[in-house]
């Protein structure tokens, strides 16, 4: 974030309109399975490495928070979910985090993961934390925190930004609470599929589908992507079923502008991979994670994507 003077405050949007409550609704139903469970799936390994992708994002950008010697490291968790990241987010030693998602049951077991996470290590530190349920894409988080002033040095908004492209004005108030609060200096990171890719695949295809016995990804024709709404429908594996919609990734620059943010970094998943495997604590963690096998490939992507070779490396390694 530019260190700007911030923009007056835009007028709130509140209609209960879309698809927000049948992704709340989704998420909510989903059942937490145990290690056991989890390490049988066909997606253990995918889902393995985009923990670990994960991981060495955050890794990254706090590191370069810590180098501009920011102290009492704050963070928003955008669309935290089950609370996926908490681990994460404490073994980068931060102070205060704030974990908002617009599924309710996923807060509350994300509030729950946090208790017994700190009742776990209660001789270490623990960072503390404030949990908030909300739709980021109609709703201001801001007005709903304990302190309505709090600023954050990081947003992490992991596998979310895309349900925002439903309209203009969601995609906007998404990226408005995420970087309103930034501290002059602060960053907005985060994981999305790719959108080049997902048309790529789409435009190669005979029909409006594409995937594998994995996943599928089904838009509803083929040669028109219009910026906002272009929705598609994302299956993986009984993990995710819900509508999400493409983003194009020069418009979300774009619109990032209006809130004093600059891009500095993007990554494909492979190139990101890449990048980090040649650092061995990276390559520790990877193994370590168990993310090396066999994982089926999926667009997903961060700043970042993903494709069909992708993986080839981490296999091999
Ligand atoms: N970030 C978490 C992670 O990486 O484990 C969860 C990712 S999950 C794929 C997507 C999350 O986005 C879900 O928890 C969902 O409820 C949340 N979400 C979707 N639309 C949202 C919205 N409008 N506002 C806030 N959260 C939203």
């Amino acid at each position: 974030r530019k260190s700007d003077a911030l923009d007056p405050p835009a007028k709130k949007s509140c209609t209960s309109e879309g698809h927000g409550s049948a992704v709340a609704a989704h998420y909510n139903e989903l059942q937490e399975c145990g290690l056991k469970e989890r390490s049988q799936s066909r997606i253990f390994y995918l889902r393995n490495f985009n923990n670990w992708m994960k991981s060495a994002l955050i890794g990254e950008f706090l590191d370069r928070v810590r180098q501009k010697n920011r102290r009492n490291i704050t963070v928003l968790d955008l669309g935290c979910g089950k609370g996926g990241d908490l681990l994460k987010w404490k073994k980068g030693r931060i102070d205060k985090l704030v974990c908002t998602d617009i599924a309710e049951v996923s807060v509350q077991q994300c509030e729950q993961r946090y208790s017994d996470m700190k009742a776990r290590n209660h001789r270490e530190y623990t960072f503390e934390a404030e949990f908030v349920t909300a739709d980021a894409t109609k709703e201001l988080l801001f007005e709903k925190l304990t302190n309505p002033d709090l600023t954050f040095d990081i947003c992490s908004c992991q596998f979310v930004y895309h349900y925002s492209f439903e309209t203009y004005e969601q995609a906007d108030t998404m990226l408005r609470n995420a970087c309103e609060r930034l501290c002059p200096g602060g960053y907005f990171i985060g994981t999305t599929p790719d959108g080049f890719e997902l048309v790529k695949r789409l435009e190669a295809s005979d029909t409006n589908s594409f995937g594998n016995d994995v996943y599928s990804v089904t838009f509803q024709e083929k040669g028109n992507y219009p910026l906002f709404g272009c929705q598609y429908d994302f299956k993986l594996e009984g993990v995710v079923n819900v509508p999400e919609f493409l983003v194009y990734f020069p418009v979300l620059v774009e619109m990032a502008k209006k809130y004093k943010m600059k891009l500095i970094y993007k990554r494909t998943f492979k190139e990101f991979f890449e990048e980090k495997v040649k650092n061995d604590e990276q390559k520790m963690l990877l193994r370590k994670m168990q993310a090396l096998e066999q994982y089926p490939s999926a667009p997903n992507s961060t700043l970042v994507s993903n494709n069909e070779e992708d993986y080839e490396h981490a296999r091999n390694l």
